[in-house]
């Protein structure tokens, strides 16, 4: 089959023919029918050898939707033929963290200081969804998704289950009367802003540098988009400071200043890794009750609320589609932010 592979770390990823995978004990086989491309996918390639535990050559690509084609001896046989969205915290399901639902801060999955980063689970250590074929290591990292298209049901399990996820670990912030600011409207930005707005949230504004990515969030419902944090700040402090402020580029240009939004009580959360720092302390002037949160990922109910969203009609990825042989070009624009919401590939045609 074909599959997207990073072959050298801090090289591009290239399109190789590899054997087919078979099921054994509990995993089961998947026919992907769709996979989207993820900007953490960028930060894993270019990074140098020994930063992750990571075998290569290795297939990318941890947004996967497929259909259940085989399944090994141990699995239920039930699963066959099955639309499906994969949740890729492959997490141990037995330590404290996985037996309070919080599989996404499984201790398997820990970082040990000054050790190679741990296999999470497809694409980030296991083999990914950027291929024909995927196996996945049991149904405990399945949620069916019916009828929905395969092309929206691949990208809820990141962007979508990210953004649920920093989502509702504020819910206590979140009705009709909050204040919430999202910076960054690419694959993940634009699900945060639909998810807000699906739970009654107002007033949503949008910060991105980009003319086109402001556009699709006034489209989306935002009541103003803003291309810097300062340029943003009097808005929201006349609404007296934001109640939630999410930032998916955190960038030092974005993050730095964007505590600075909060009004009394609210929350910074930040969720893009693009190099920059918060600087926190009590002396420093903030609102009073400032939190800063750093959420990952999202646990598999959590993206079974997704799905349920999607399939409600009220959370729906914005996807350019891309062959799979044009996958490196994707990353490539994904890179210079030139894809508009989530590059979606369909490995099967
Ligand atoms: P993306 O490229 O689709 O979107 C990023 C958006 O931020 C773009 O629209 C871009 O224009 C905007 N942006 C970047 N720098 C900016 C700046 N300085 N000022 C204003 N806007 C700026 O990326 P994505 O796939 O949505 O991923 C976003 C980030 O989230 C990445 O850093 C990714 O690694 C991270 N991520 C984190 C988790 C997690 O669990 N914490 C999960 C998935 C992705
Ligand atoms: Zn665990």
């Amino acid at each position: 089959m074909r599959a997207v592979q990073l072959v050298q770390w801090g090289a591009p990823v290239e399109v190789r023919e590899i054997d087919d995978p078979q099921p054994n004990g509990t995993e089961l086989l998947l026919r992907v029918d769709a996979a989207g491309l993820c900007l953490s996918d960028i930060h894993v390639m270019d990074t140098g050898a020994g930063v992750f535990d990571y075998p290569i050559p290795l297939t990318l690509g941890h947004e996967a939707a497929g259909t259940v084609i085989e399944v090994g001896p141990s699995a239920d046989k039930s699963w066959l033929g099955r639309r499906v969205v994969v949740h890729g915290i492959w997490a141990c399901r037995r330590c404290r963290n996985c037996v309070r639902g919080r599989e996404n801060y499984c201790l398997r999955l820990a970082r040990n200081p000054g050790a190679p980063l741990p296999r999470i689970g497809n694409g980030l250590g296991h083999h990914g969804g950027l291929a024909e074929k995927l196996l996945v290591p049991s149904d405990e990292v399945l949620v069916p998704t019916g009828d929905l298209d395969p092309a929206l049901a691949a990208p809820l399990a990141d962007a979508g289950l990210t953004a649920f996820h920093a989502i509702r670990m504020n819910h206590d912030l979140v009705d009709e009367s909050t204040v919430a600011v999202v910076i960054g409207i690419g694959g993940l930005g634009h699900m945060a802003v639909q998810i807000l707005s699906a739970l009654d949230v107002a007033s949503v504004i949008a910060v991105d540098k980009r003319p086109e990515a402001r556009e699709l969030a006034s489209t989306l419902g935002c009541v103003a988009a803003h291309a810097s944090v300062g340029e943003a700040s009097e808005a929201v402090r006349s609404l007296g400071g934001a109640d939630l402020v999410i930032d998916f580029a955190g960038a030092p240009s974005t993050v730095e200043s964007a505590i600075g939004l909060l009004g009394p009580g609210g929350r910074l959360v930040v969720v893009g890794t693009a190099g920059g720092r918060v600087l926190v302390g009590k002396d420093l002037g903030l609102a009073q009750g400032w939190q800063v949160g750093a959420p990952f990922w999202g646990t598999r109910s959590d993206l079974t609320a997704v799905v349920e969203l999607a399939a409600s009609g009220r959370l729906s990825a914005e996807t350019v589609e891309f062959a799979l042989e044009d996958v490196p070009r994707a990353y490539e624009l994904l890179r210079r932010g030139e894809v508009a919401g989530r590059a979606v590939v369909r490995p099967n045609g």
